[in-house]
This record gives C-alpha cells, sequence and structure tokens, in this order.
C-alpha cells in the first residue's frame, strides 16, 4: 500500500479550511511551515560497549498562543513529514480545546523494544542533553506519545533540572504522580472523548440507547469503553492488535477487561463472534470509535461503514480521501483534534498544579477536563454551522486557525 503522506495530509486541511474561511494568503504561507526544526544525532552506548547514533527530532510549529506543546515519540517509522504533520496538529488541537500553547512535536528513529531499560534511559537523557536549550516551561513542554511512558518523562525531566540547576517539572507533562503527573491523568483522553460523544448526542436529541464498536483497546479505547458503558451506551464490538470480538447483546467492559489480562487478547471472550479489525469498522452499530492507529478509514472501507458517527479518538484514523465520502453518506466525524484533545488539556492542568505547586485531586482535575471538552464541542459545532459546513473537521480548523491568527494579530507576527 503506498505511504500517504502525512505532512501532505495536514496541509490538505489546511488549504480546505483556508478557502471556507477566506484566509489571508500570507497567513496561509506562514501557517504551511513551521517555526524551527531541530534534528539531533544522539550516539548512546549501547549494554555491550559498542556507541549507536539514533536520530532524534523536535518540531516546533507554531507558538502565537503560549508554548510550544506536543508528545515526544519513539518508534522505528518516525520520520520528519511525519512529526512536521504531528506539530502542526497539536497547534490545531491546542487552539480547538482553548489551552495556552502553541504546538509542536518530537521523536527519535528506535525500536525501545529493543533496547534494556538502561540504554532506553542513557538514549532519554542524551536527548535531553541535545535540545534542553530550546525546551522549557514557557519554551516548549513535551509530554509522551507512542511508546515513551511516565518513567521517560521522569528521566527526562531530572535530566533537564540537572543541566538548568532547579527543579523544573513543569518543562514535561505526563509525569508520575511522584514527580508531578496530574491525578486523572490516565483517563483523561478517553474521559473526554465520551464527554464529547455525549455533548454531540445530546445536540441530535437521540434517545434510545445506541450501540458502540471501538477499534484499540489501549490507555484510550479501554477507557471510553468504560465511560461510554457508564454513560448507557451499549458496547458491542471492541478490538486490539490480535483480532476483534462482537455480541450484538452487548458486553460487561470490566469483565472484557479481566480477560484481556488473563488472555493477553480479546479474542475468545465468551459469548462474542471473532471480528477482524478491518470487519469490526463495518459492523452495523451506530457509534464507530477508532481508537488505534491512523489511516484506518480509507477510499476503500468509506463505503461500507455503517454507523452514523465516528469519534476519532486516535490520530488521523481516518485518510483525506475518505472525508468527502463519509461526508457525502450524512456520516458525522468527530475530528481527532476536538474527540482526543482531553489528553492536552490535562496535560495543561498539570502544567498549571507544577507552575502554582498546588495540585487537584482526581474529581477536581476530571470537572476541569468536563468543561474544556463541553466548551470546545460547542464552539465546533458553532463554527461549523456558522460557515454552513457539512463537516466538523473543517469547522475545527477554521476554529483553530481563527484563534491562532487573533493571537498572531495580537503579537503583531
Ligand atoms: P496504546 O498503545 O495504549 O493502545 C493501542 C491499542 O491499539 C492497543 O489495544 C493495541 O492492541 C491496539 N492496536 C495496535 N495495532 C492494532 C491494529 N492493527 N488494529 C487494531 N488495534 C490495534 O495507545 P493509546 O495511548 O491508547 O493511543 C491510541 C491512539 O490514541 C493513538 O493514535 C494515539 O496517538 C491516540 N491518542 C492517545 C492519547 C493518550 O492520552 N494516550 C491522547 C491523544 C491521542
Amino acid at each position: 500500500m503506498l505511504k500517504i503522506n502525512p505532512f501532505k495530509t495536514a496541509m490538505e486541511q489546511l488549504s480546505h479550511a483556508a478557502e471556507k474561511m477566506k484566509l489571508a494568503p500570507e497567513i496561509l504561507s506562514q501557517l504551511k511551515k513551521p517555526d524551527r526544526i531541530l534534528h539531533v544525532s544522539i550516539p548512546v552506548r549501547m549494554d555491550d560497549g559498542a556507541k549507536k547514533v539514533f536520530d532524534g527530532f523536535r518540531v516546533q510549529y507554531n507558538n502565537a498562543r503560549g508554548p510550544y506543546k506536543g508528545g515526544l515519540r519513539f518508534h522505528p517509522q518516525v520520520d520528519m513529514d511525519e512529526v512536521k504533520a504531528l506539530a502542526f496538529w497539536m497547534s490545531i488541537k491546542n487552539a480547538v480545546v482553548g489551552v495556552p500553547y502553541g504546538g509542536g512535536k518530537g521523536g527519535i528513529i528506535v525500536d525501545p523494544k529493543q533496547l534494556s531499560k538502561g540504554e532506553l534511559e542513557r538514549l532519554s537523557r542524551k536527548f535531553i542533553d541535545l535540545i534542553y536549550k530550546n525546551i522549557g516551561e514557557y519554551v516548549d513542554v513535551p509530554a509522551p506519545d507512542v511508546n515513551t511512558t511516565p518513567e521517560i518523562m521522569a528521566w527526562m525531566v531530572d535530566e533537564y533540572s540537572q543541566l538548568v540547576g532547579k527543579f523544573t517539572p513543569a518543562v514535561i507533562t505526563g509525569k508520575p504522580l511522584s514527580m508531578g503527573g496530574s491525578q486523572g491523568r490516565e483517563e483523561a483522553t478517553g474521559f473526554g472523548g465520551m464527554v464529547v460523544l455525549r455533548e454531540i448526542l445530546k445536540r441530535r436529541g437521540r434517545k434510545k440507547s445506541q450501540s458502540i464498536a471501538i477499534q484499540g483497546f489501549g490507555n484510550v479505547g479501554h477507557f471510553f469503553a468504560l465511560f461510554a458503558q457508564k454513560a448507557g451506551l451499549k458496547v458491542v464490538g471492541l478490538s486490539d492488535s490480535k483480532g476483534g470480538i462482537y455480541s450484538p447483546k452487548g458486553m460487561d467492559v470490566k469483565k472484557v477487561m479481566e480477560w484481556k489480562k488473563q488472555m493477553g487478547q480479546l479474542k475468545g471472550y465468551p459469548g462474542t463472534a471473532e471480528v477482524t479489525n478491518e470487519k469490526l469498522l463495518e459492523l452495523p452499530v451506530d457509534i464507530l470509535v477508532p481508537a488505534a492507529l491512523e489511516n484506518q478509514i480509507h477510499a476503500r472501507n468509506a463505503k461500507k461503514i455503517k454507523a452514523s458517527i465516528i469519534v476519532e479518538m486516535a490520530n488521523g484514523p481516518t485518510a483525506a480521501e475518505a472525508d468527502p465520502i463519509l461526508n457525502r453518506r450524512g456520516i458525522t466525524v468527530v475530528p481527532d483534534v476536538l474527540a482526543n484533545s482531553g489528553g492536552v488539556a490535562t496535560s495543561y492542568l498539570e502544567w498549571t498544579q507544577n507552575l502554582s505547586g498546588y495540585y487537584w485531586s482526581k474529581e477536581e482535575v476530571l470537572k476541569k477536563l468536563e468543561k474544556y471538552m463541553i466548551d470546545a464541542t460547542a464552539a465546533v459545532v458553532n463554527t461549523s454551522e456558522e460557515y454552513k459546513l457539512k463537516d466538523l473537521r473543517t469547522g475545527a480548523f477554521i476554529l483553530a486557525v481563527s484563534r491562532i491568527m487573533e493571537a498572531m494579530k495580537a503579537r503583531g507576527l
């Protein structure tokens, strides 16, 4: 399959929004380029004494609204176009959810599963040695992403703090609780996504219990499933990398979690039929939630989707080619930049707690997060209505670009 260039996709989405909002060409061309790209070579002493050099990136896309903010990904397929796209999408997402941040993203080309813990720690610390002058709590605030964990964030904060000579927890979010992490961060993205869905359903005035299928049962997918069940939705389909399960009668998410813990997979859960990940997307459900990987919905399967609402909890689960097909078919796509923005909104709450040194309970954090998600959903829906758009993605982009532009103008940029 041809690899879809994510930066090209991101720029097509931007151009589409720019056209609808009649954005001035000079602002569009500014938004098409990141402010700064850092590319570092990271030499690491391996356990066998050999030295290996890894490539590390940090893209600082736009900081009109505040410090650059976005995760760090450790993956063998990390490349510059991917990091640029993700950094751009972070600028959009942070503006949509209304936190005072710009957008950034970083990554290292590495398969962390091939490294020992010591090698991983040395790699993480060395990366910070090389970029520490370009990040900071009011400059650029990284966080975890694919294959990076709270433990890695803790090593990085420790390294940064040693280099600048003071404990600086606000330089990175997604830390363990013992090092200034926030209560509620674990469930934040799934919780936030469910608040968005609830608000969308409220606006549609739907009463009957809705059925839902979720692709991906990791951090985001399993919390989304739990909150969906709590909200009275019927979870009928679930999947992980090993395959999916389906029961039209619905299933108890907590029991499925226990099964997965014991068996290491969802497949075989009693009372369910097996489905492939491809077929899971085409199940006869009201709501479909891709919560695993990019480009799962494309031109070939967009025609076969039966759900009337798609909630994009993964980043970029819908290829650009599928959007017009879904729109034509009247399917509501809740875009990733809104649906999964609960993660970064809670990162913002972690950052404010670090800066003030005053910490909230989980209930307080989730209550504040809920308000961000309600406000962001209303703003995206209202923008889409104002511009008479059929899709929420373009509405979200117009909202974000307007907010970024407002900040750029106010700062005279
Ligand atoms: P995770 O690693 O915890 O879980 C990923 C899940 O996807 C696992 O259940 C895995 O088995 C499954 N999976 C892997 N390959 C699959 C395949 N081919 N088909 C179906 N399922 C497959 O990751 P996560 O943190 O839950 O993130 C999921 C998505 O949400 C990613 O796109 C991520 O970028 C996005 N996201 C996460 C957060 C967050 O706070 N964790 C925030 C915003 C966006």
